[in-house]
């Protein structure tokens, strides 16, 4: 590989809820050098899912050192190094006092079930007519997968986030915030900011005028002193002060869900993608007109590129378990030794066997919005045996995809005419031609595996003005290019046998919401 003298290179962190890697790009979009390191999960409770913000922070800084070191190993100059693009899990809350820089509380994961209760009160207490002004507001239903739920109960639960409320030394933020705070100098000179498409999943955030929005900010008793300021996915938001990125700026921002975007180079409307990660989330580009859903999808800001951007938003089909059901088989049923071995144990018997297996672990997010449903197995007779089981779980997950592209159907009268994948999970060909025959439509599998960290890179290169990684308007590379995609899976099964097994999982699906 050539190493051109001067080239400019554009460094990401990925902060996932699996893992975290630093990546560093070339000006023709090739990973140069990379570093990846697993985060713990905590799960005090049932139900509870937590991460260590200080484990967040001190592999963030090992993976850029690493990579950094790597880069310089291979014969690049770090110097070339223009900036720093951010993409992060969504929705997970930290709170931290910046007096000390010192975490309140656990990071509480977006996937995270505690404030169900709390929840269940807010929407009681302010009846449908009110819920549906909040959605019309912020684009989300009142759920506990939003972070302003997750403030509000640290707010009222943990002494020490309520002392320092009192004492207006409290900090709030997404994972990005955390992580942009700490990289830019913490307690000396921490900057305290986010990014359009982090704050949109808050549920404080005005789809509209892209600030925190009073009303909502009253509606949970949210005191603002705590929020960071909203800015767009592409800016100079501060200079990096420790790590070996030291005086480069944190450029970019964008939910990890959103960069995916970015990097397929959905940035038509019309045009989707679907991650299948722990969790699986599928954005529809719907352009510049803000649609609230009413088949229970989100509505979200996709990216805005630059301050003086206009920005774009997306319908997002949410789902809570994906990628999570084959760590399950593996961890807690120890069925397999590794996730890519799902596929071989799965692929030895031609189907589930009758089985349909609903992973409802803390309830179900898109369409549903149920945080009472649980995991359910339905079918299951004295013939089922793993292989089954471990397909049922994949099946589990395109089934729930295929309810998403339902709805994205019936909110926008767009069908789909291809889903560009990516994530984890979409290693597994078993699960691809499933979706495919399931949804009916071609699944696409992109030959640059590292579509979200690309995503990052793109707003971070337009910021830092690397135009010649940034390609034109769209910052999309062609992927209607015959070589941009790997694999192509295309639907194979009939409309019958289609009808048939999704009426089933229908069934299970309402089953595990009783
Ligand atoms: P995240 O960004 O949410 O951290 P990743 O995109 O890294 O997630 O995907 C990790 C998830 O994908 C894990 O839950 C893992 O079980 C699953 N996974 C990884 N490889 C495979 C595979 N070959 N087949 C099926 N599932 C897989």
């Amino acid at each position: 590989m050539g190493r051109p003298d001067g080239e400019s290179l554009i460094a990401t962190l990925d902060a996932g809820t699996s893992s975290i890697r630093c990546m560093i790009f070339g000006s023709q979009r090739q990973v140069l050098a990379m570093h990846q390191l697993e985060i713990r999960r905590i799960y005090p409770e049932p139900s509870w899912v937590e991460q260590d913000p200080r484990d967040i922070m001190a592999k963030s800084i090992e993976c850029i050192n690493k990579a950094v070191d790597d880069l310089i190993f291979a014969g690049y100059g770090a110097e070339n190094i223009k900036g720093l693009g951010i993409t992060n899990q969504r929705e997970t809350t930290v709170v931290w006092d910046k007096r000390t820089g010192e975490p309140l509380y656990n990071a509480i994961l977006w996937l995270d079930n505690r404030t169900a209760d709390l929840s269940a009160t807010l929407i009681a207490g302010k009846g449908k007519g009110q819920a549906d002004c909040l959605q019309a507001a912020c684009g989300l239903p009142i759920h506990p997968y939003f972070s302003a739920l997750k403030l509000r109960w640290m707010m009222d639960n943990v002494p020490a986030v309520k002392e320092s409320i009192n004492t207006q030394s409290c900090l709030f933020g997404t994972v990005d915030s955390w992580i942009l705070w700490n990289l830019t100098g913490g307690v000396a000179h921490g900057v305290h900011k986010t990014d359009v498409t982090n704050a949109s999943r808050s549920m404080l955030m005005n789809l509209k005028t892209l600030q925190w929005d009073d009303k909502l900010i009253d509606f949970f008793g949210i005191p603002k002193t705590v929020l960071p300021q909203i800015c767009s996915s592409s800016e100079i938001y501060g200079d990096i002060r420790v790590s070996h990125l030291a005086g480069r700026p944190v450029a970019g921002i964008l939910g990890d869900q959103m960069a995916a975007l970015v990097g397929h180079g959905c940035m038509k409307p019309g045009t989707a993608k679907n991650t299948y990660g722990t969790g699986c989330f599928l954005l529809a580009n719907i352009g510049e007109e803000i649609k609230i859903s009413k088949h229970g999808l989100l509505t979200t800001v996709a990216y805005q590129l630059g301050p003086e951007s206009q920005p774009v938003y997306a319908l997002e089909g949410s789902v809570a378990i994906a990628g999570a059901v084959i760590t399950w088989l593996q961890k807690n049923l120890q069925m397999i030794d590794q996730p890519d071995e799902v596929d071989r144990l799965a692929g030895s018997v031609s189907d589930s066997g009758g089985i349909y297996f609903v992973p409802a672990f803390s309830g179900l997010f898109a369409p549903h919005w149920d945080t009472e449903a649980r995991g359910t197995i339905c079918g299951l007779t004295e013939y089922v045996h793993k292989a089954h089981f471990a397909r049922a779980a994949l099946e589990s997950v395109a089934f729930q995809v295929c309810e998403i592209v339902d709805a994205i159907k019936f909110d926008s009268g767009v069908e789909l005419s291809r889903i560009q994948v990516d994530g984890g999970m979409s290693h597994s060909n078993l699960l691809m031609q499933f979706q495919a025959d399931m949804s009916a439509i071609p699944v696409c599998v992109p030959k640059m595996a590292e579509i979200t960290s690309l995503g990052a890179a793109i707003a971070a290169a337009r910021a830092v003005g690397c135009t010649e990684f940034f390609r034109g308007d769209s910052g999309s590379s062609s992927c209607d290019s015959d070589d941009y995609f790997k694999q192509r899976f295309l639907p194979k099964i009939t409309p019958e046998e289609r009808s048939q097994k999704y009426s089933y999982w229908k069934e299970a699906v309402q089953r595990s919401m009783h």
